[in-house]
């Protein structure tokens, strides 16, 4: 042994080479624990610096002290001893480079014949670079580890081979496609297939992934018990050494909700939000459309809009108008179903289509849309009986475009409704250019005001038996810059639909009182002027305004006659109760067109009128018949009203009203109405002179 020991200390002892081959450092200590040597085979400093104080002689305690991190090297013994076996371990420790290097330890204890401890040889080997290679290779594993479980946890996730065959599934999976692991592994993912994307979605994503690229997108898929839901996907093939791909990894997260989300915005958009039927934008989106893909084909628009809608909110309120419009879009609904399509355009107007059927057919369905409106909506157990207009335009043959074809639609849907209820209009290009005008007018009307386009014309009324003017009618005449003369029966019934009927009649009275007042301070004989009221107009403001253009130009009110029609006796008690009220303020009252209208006879006694007008298309009638004229004159009198015929144009027909007795007429035959310039001439006339 001593020997050994010795020859070791030689660098060519070929033993010494052997062991350095073997081992990094070679220690030898007595059995009682001291050392004897240490031989190193390397450069470790730490080590070699503990070798050299070994050979110094140093003892366990100085050592100890100089080298604590090496406390193994010095400690551990008598396990090995007690064992009587070579004992293996390992150990670490930070060497003066603060690198960590560790060391395999064996200890082999040598005995005497008598069994007392002779000596411990202690090898050292450096094993550090095998040891991070594993501790590195552990803790890549652990952090592959940890990605899959992050992975599992918040993703769906399946592996395929190349030929798209399912060899992995994760739970997250088979939770959300309902099937079971073994019900999908060697499947292809065609299991799940929803059906819903085309075949060219799925060839694009096979070419990206087989071309080694990374594909991404959104998919639609089935559960086992049917259910559908959305997965943002992203397949990432795996390449081999050729750059081929043998595997693809496709991680899927759950968008479900989000694309519920995005779809219930996008119905949202397109339907009613109240009736939940098509609106007005889908509407546009689908025949546009339509009209892109078969131009060639025929289809037909129907306009229908609920007869006087804004009556029931007004007067039931908007919650029952709410709940009738839904009625009738169900009912409409329940009606139409694959023949047709339902649209709500907005409000209480519906739009339904037609496609490629014949006119006659469009008349059956619309006859049958009639139908369901026989039936009463009931709100609240109480029946409300609804109508309904209809427009119909025609694509292409009223307009090539949806604009257009709406637009006629509509357009006929309004004359439909002026018309009366339950009508039904189809588009003409006539009634069109008719409607057209109208608007245009209504909106002319507006300007006439202010831009002073009206003039005020005077038709003299006379006294058959004096053959004097008593008095003259004021007419309106309206002098449209590009239209020329408008007649009043043209734009005298849009006033009165718009509104402007007030301040029209506003500015006659002032105007023609003042004329009034203008004759009579220049001295001709006092005569009365006629002014007509539409019967609109009657009530309180009506008699503002009389009294404000009375009081404004100082005319005895006796001067002023104001002409209503009969249709103001429609609600009689009224008509009454505002008629006396007029009357106090001293002006005449005489009852227009008198004979054309309903008006009753036992209300004629109750009202506070003085005169009658009989119609035109009576006093024109006179000569072959003259029985209703006589009737009037024979009324009149008996209510003591006077009486005024209106339309004379002949001679022949004065001699007959002068039989009958009637007492003053206007017409042609006297004059036409005039500007307030001739009047003065004409107060200077008398008409029996002529005879
Ligand atoms: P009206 O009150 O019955 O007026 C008489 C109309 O008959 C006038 O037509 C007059 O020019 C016309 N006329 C008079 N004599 C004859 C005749 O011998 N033969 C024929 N063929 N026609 C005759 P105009 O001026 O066109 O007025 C039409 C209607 O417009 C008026 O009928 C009246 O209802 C309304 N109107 C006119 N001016 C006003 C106004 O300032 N306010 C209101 N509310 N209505 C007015
Ligand atoms: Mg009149
Ligand atoms: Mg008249």
């Amino acid at each position: 042994m001593d020997n050994l020991i010795e020859g070791l200390k030689s660098e060519d002892f070929p033993a010494r080479r052997l062991l350095g081959k073997i081992v990094d450092f070679f220690c030898i200590k007595d059995g009682q624990g001291n050392w004897i040597n240490m031989f190193s085979f390397t450069d470790e400093p730490d080590l070699n610096k503990f070798a050299e104080s070994v050979e110094m002689g140093k003892n366990n305690e100085e050592l100890a002290r100089l080298f604590p991190h090496l406390a193994w090297l010095l400690v551990e013994d008598e396990q090995t001893w007690a064992t009587e076996d070579s004992k293996r371990y390992e150990e670490y420790f930070i060497n003066e480079n603060g690198e960590i290097k560790y060391y395999e330890i064996i200890k082999s204890p040598f005995f005497n014949p008598d069994g007392t401890r002779k000596i411990l040889f202690i090898f050292l080997k450096d094993i550090s670079n095998e040891k991070n290679i594993e501790l590195s290779l552990k803790i890549k594993i652990k952090e592959l580890e940890d990605l899959k479980f992050a992975l599992d946890e918040s993703s769906i996730v399946a592996i395929t081979d190349r030929a798209g065959m399912i060899t992995y599934v994760n739970d997250t999976f088979c939770k959300i496609s309902k099937y079971s692991r073994e019900e999908l592994v060697g499947k292809t993912h065609r299991v799940i297939n929803s059906g819903y994307h085309s075949k060219e979605f799925f060839q694009e994503l096979w070419q990206t992934i087989q071309n080694g690229k990374v594909w991404r997108g959104n998919i639609r898929n089935r559960a086992k018990d049917g259910q559908y839901y959305w997965v943002k996907t992203t397949i990432v093939p795996f390449l081999d050494d050729n750059g081929k791909p043998y595997q693809y990894i496709a991680i899927r997260q759950d968008i479900s909700s989000q694309m519920k989300y995005e779809e219930q915005l996008l119905y949202n958009s397109l339907h009613d939000e109240l009736t939940g039927i098509p609106n007005r934008r889908s509407l546009r989106q689908n025949l546009t459309k339509w009209i892109a893909e078969n131009n060639q084909k025929t289809m037909a628009i129907l306009f229908l809009d609920i007869d006087r809608f804004r009556n029931i909110n007004d007067t039931l309120g908007y919650q029952v108008g709410d709940e009738i419009l839904k009625s009738i879009a169900r009912r409409l609904k329940n009606h139409i179903q694959e023949n047709g399509e339902l649209y709500h355009f907005g409000g209480d107007q519906f739009i339904i289509i037609y496609k490629g059927c014949s006119e006659k057919e469009v008349e059956n369905y619309i006859e049958k849309i009639m139908q369901l409106f026989k039936r009463p909506f009931t709100y609240n157990r109480e029946a409300i009986f609804i109508n309904v207009n209809i427009g119909v335009s025609f694509y292409p043959k009223d307009g090539n475009d949806l604009e257009t074809i709406i637009k006629k639609a509509d357009s006929a849907k309004i004359v439909s409704k002026e018309r009366g209820r339950k009508s039904v209009n189809f588009y003409s290009d006539e009634i069109y250019e008719e409607l057209k005008k109208k608007i245009y007018l209504e909106t002319e009307i507006r300007k006439a005001i202010d831009e002073k386009q009206f003039t005020i014309f005077y038709q003299p009324q006379v006294d058959l038996t004096t053959g004097k003017i008593v008095g003259v009618e004021a007419l309106i005449r309206w002098n449209h810059p590009i239209q020329g003369s408008i007649s009043p029966s043209e734009f005298i019934y849009l006033a009165e639909a718009n509104g402007l009927i007030t301040p029209i009649t506003e500015w006659m009275l002032e105007k023609v009182c003042m004329q009034a007042r203008q004759w009579q301070e220049n001295g001709y004989p006092s005569i009365r002027v006629g002014i007509n009221i539409s019967p609109v107009l009657l009530g309180e403001e009506l008699l503002e305004m009389v009294e404000k253009a009375l009081k404004m130009t100082n005319l005895p009110p006796n001067r002023l006659e104001l002409e209503i029609t009969e249709s103001f006796m429609q609600e009689p008690d009224y008509a009454i109760y505002i008629l006396k009220k007029i009357k106090s303020l001293g002006v005449r009252l005489s009852i227009d067109d008198f004979g054309t209208g309903y008006s009753s006879l036992s209300y004629l006694k109750q009202l506070p009128v003085d005169a009658l007008k009989i119609d035109r298309s009576f006093v024109s009638e006179l000569e072959r018949d003259g029985v209703i004229v006589k009737t009037i004159i024979n009324m009149a009198s008996h209510f003591n009203l006077s009486v005024i015929a209106e339309g004379i144009e002949t001679k022949e027909q004065i001699k007959i009203l002068k039989e009958l007795q009637c007492t003053e007429g206007q017409g042609y035959y006297f004059s036409r109405a005039v500007p307030h310039e001739e009047i003065p001439r004409l107060l200077q006339k008398n008409w029996n002179e002529n005879e």
